[in-house]
């Protein structure tokens, strides 16, 4: 998953950066970094931790320069050490580079061999680092063109922002499959960003989504960057950015993610309109189930109501190792509204089911809190496969609806009942226009190049 950010052209550069990271600080909250670029030289800060906690006064002071590059750490590749925080640095043959990575590559492994049999040593366990070694051992004099031949070798989801001394570089893959948009900044210069909810805090206007395969190039004093097409484009953006991960007022590829949401609840409701049981109320799983549960009531005309308290402080219940300190986390996260739920029948929503340790904790919570009936409804298809393109979802034999068939599952969460999306009711949900990447859901592993 992960967050990237590049500002181009301000000389607040590295603080606009950290407000574009604060503003993503949902796409992963294990570490940070910001490398910015001054008279020549790259000036890097990264820690393990949250924007807030890594960027002090002191850290920005030191990033100086008109230009930086930014990361939000959410580990589906390398570990968990400082090491593997990004950006990753490096001097070589035509100077100093500095990388940004958002995405999964999906040959890593094999360049990586590939790369160590011929002498190449890595600090880190990140597929990021693989890049920098393409670049650096290619030997055409222009760092586009090393960049150029390095992806030709390169499989995978990703979005890449590379920064040289003076330049940045800025790339997304042919499919398009994570988010990536460019913006101008009003006070002077451009950002690019994984989500569209950072251009309002750095007080940006909207430009246009970076194209699937595109390679845009800044340089000093540019008016618009220089756009070279360097891969033909099929474009697959991914469905669970718009199920799950983006911020709900981000807009990505033209479709504002919180409108796709609330028409995946309208969808669940109208499939449930020749139900005979009686809810009387739809209550989200917070915050991810909230514009699937607002679609769902406005549909129904079935009450909406904070049947669930979530605590602020307490951060995505995915992110902890184990699947104790998981348990915990949803019980340390989640509280039932017992005057509100006791004796009445509940149609809860949540964006997704994985393993199956949040709808089950959830619906034992609401039935301990007096419930009667606890129906649960997932704005989401059956996950029945690991993405292997940046969302970090756990192997397949954790994956509940791999082991099992709806019914089961509805057994083993307790619910009195459960439904999901069809594949079809959530891309006509998204936006019928063009195709996905679905591969969590239909197995589809289709980036082969
Ligand atoms: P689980 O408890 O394993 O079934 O996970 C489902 C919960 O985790 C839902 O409430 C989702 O909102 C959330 N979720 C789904 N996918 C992810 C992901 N890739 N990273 C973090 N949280 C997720």
């Amino acid at each position: 998953m992960c967050a990237i950010v590049g500002i181009y052209g301000n000389e607040n550069a590295a603080r606009l950066a950290s407000l574009a990271l604060f503003s993503m600080q949902h796409r992963g909250q294990e570490a940070t970094g910001i490398s910015s670029s001054c008279n020549g030289k790259i000036f890097t800060k990264k820690d393990r931790g949250l924007v807030s906690e890594v960027f002090t006064e002191d850290a920005l002071r030191y990033l100086k320069g008109n230009m930086a590059i930014g990361h939000n750490r959410y580990s589906t590749a390398g570990g968990d050490s400082i090491l593997d925080a990004q950006p990753v640095f490096a001097k070589y043959k035509l100077g100093e580079i500095s990388i940004v990575h958002n995405g999964n590559l999906i040959n890593k492994k094999e360049v990586r061999e590939d790369l160590i049999d011929k002498g190449a040593i890595f600090q880190t366990g990140m597929d990021t680092e693989n890049l920098i070694h393409l670049i650096a051992k290619n030997t055409q004099d222009k760092l586009r063109d090393r960049i150029k031949e390095a992806l030709e070798r390169t499989i995978g989801a990703y979005c890449f922002i590379v920064q040289s001394r003076n330049k940045q570089f800025v790339i997304r893959d042919r499919y398009g499959i994570r988010p990536l948009s460019l913006g101008k900044l009003k006070s002077g210069g451009f950002i690019v960003s994984s989500e569209t909810c950072a251009f309002d805090l750095v007080d940006a206007e909207f430009v246009r989504d970076v194209k699937p395969g595109e390679m845009l190039i800044f340089t000093e004093n540019c008016e618009e960057p220089e756009s070279i097409q360097l891969f033909e484009a099929e474009h697959r953006p991914c469905a669970f950015e718009y199920v799950y991960f983006a911020r709900p007022d981000s807009v990505i590829d033209g479709k504002n993610v919180y409108l796709t949401r609330e028409n995946m609840g309208r969808t669940l409701a109208k499939k449930d309109s020749d139900s005979s049981i009686k809810y009387d109320m739809v209550v989200p799983v917070p915050d991810s189930g909230v514009p699937a549960a607002l679609g769902y009531a406005s549909q129904s005309g079935i009450p909406f109501e904070y049947g669930i308290i979530r605590n602020h402080y307490v951060g995505r219940t995915f992110i902890e190792p184990t699947q104790e300190m998981r348990n915990m986390k949803v019980r340390m996260k989640l509280s039932p509204m017992r005057s509100l739920i006791k004796g009445k029948s509940l149609l809860v929503i949540d964006d997704s089911i994985v393993r199956g340790t949040t709808s089950k904790r959830i619906v034992k919570m609401l039935k301990d809190a007096g419930a009667k009936e606890v129906h649960f409804r997932v704005a989401s298809p059956e996950i029945k496969f690991p993405c292997y393109y940046g969302i970090d979802t756990p192997h397949k034999e954790e994956l509940i609806s791999n082991n099992m068939t709806k019914d089961e599952v509805c057994e083993y969460i307790e619910a009195d009942s459960l439904e999901y999306l069809s594949i079809e009711d959530l891309t006509s949900s998204i936006g019928s226009d063009r195709d996905y990447a679905l591969e969590s859901f239909n197995g589809d592993y289709f980036v082969t190049k």
